[in-house]
């Protein structure tokens, strides 16, 4: 079973709030407030044995880990049920990591090395402050002035500080559509240089200014495979914040099988039977493939097709 991670239901990101600031620094007092750590573009974790836990903690527990931090320029994220929650930076406040972290069970680390142990609200809070945190550390400044900017609507806005430029930036995150092409009972898969050792998964690529999701889909697929699709249709959608990134995914038929692989931009690529995909063989793959991880939307692209076609 494939799990969604990285987004979820229950959070209530209260944006109507966000403008009232007195409420935001009542409630940063409370007791049903959580904080999110983060340090530069990394998460924490508790480690218990062979456990993974996200570390999301109350003002006590704060200062306990992180003694004499003070609760100021933090992120607002949101409600589950009664309790708010935060992330904070502390890489604004610490040069470095301090140095009981990653010895004993607290550990900081990227969030796509323990994602996928996390439950949902888990992962998406990690997320959430992750992807805000990476927005403001690299906006410090305003991109039309190059004033600084300052923190406005509990940190999700930037405006810039130079009173006649006056700009306001908001969060931003990048589309990038990921396809599984099929070609009757065969799929696409592909590796691009980055991707763990052994790794295939669906091709990927981000859009382009001006361009549907549909055209993005089928110049990515031709570029790295020189295959020409029909029948584009959408799956659904993830977030993807390693470091930015929104997936949506879509399924494609392919009108003949003929690769002609761009090797500047994959690795290699090759059709995928459904045995194959169960084996985790390939003929051509001498020490056998990976599939993408269990997190990813590309594992449930292929997890999706794979049943269809069981059910077929
Ligand atoms: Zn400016």
């Amino acid at each position: 079973m494939n799990k969604v991670l990285y987004t979820s239901n229950k959070i209530d990101r209260c944006s109507e709030l966000r403008t009232d600031s007195s409420f935001i620094n009542n409630i940063i007092k409370s007791k049903n407030s959580r904080f999110v750590p983060v340090w530069d573009t990394k998460n924490f974790f508790l480690k218990n044995n062979e456990d993974i836990d996200a570390l999301i903690i109350n003002k006590i527990d704060m200062e306990l880990i992180f003694p004499n931090m003070l609760l100021e320029n933090l992120i607002f994220l949101g409600k589950v049920n009664d309790i708010f929650y935060f992330s904070i930076n502390l890489c604004e406040k610490l040069d470095n990591i301090p140095s009981y972290i990653n010895k004993k069970e607290i550990i900081c680390e990227e969030l796509r090395f323990y994602g996928s142990y996390l439950g949902e609200l888990e992962s998406s809070l990690l997320a959430l402050a992750k992807g805000m945190t990476f927005w403001h550390l690299r906006n410090k400044y305003c991109s039309v002035c190059g004033e600084q900017n300052k923190t406005a609507e509990a940190g999700f806005v930037l405006k810039c500080s130079n009173k006649s430029c006056n700009t306001s930036h908001f969060p931003r995150t990048d589309p990038a559509i990921i396809t599984l092409v099929y070609f009757k009972k065969e799929i696409l898969l592909g590796r691009s240089p980055r991707f763990p050792d052994k790794m295939y998964s669906t091709l990927a690529g981000f859009v382009e200014p001006g361009e549907t999701l549909e055209q993005a889909v089928k110049r990515e697929v031709f570029e790295e495979s020189g295959i020409r699709i029909k029948k584009v249709s959408y799956f659904g959608s993830q977030p993807w914040p390693f470091p930015a990134s929104l997936m949506l995914g879509f399924f494609a038929e392919a009108y003949n099988q003929d690769l002609c692989i761009d090797y500047n931009e994959i690795e290699n690529a090759h059709w995928f039977r459904i045995e194959h995909l169960r084996e985790l063989k390939h003929p051509k793959l001498i020490d056998g493939f990976k599939l993408p991880r269990v997190d990813s939307i590309a594992r449930r692209l292929v997890n999706h097709w794979i049943n269809k076609v069981v059910t077929n």
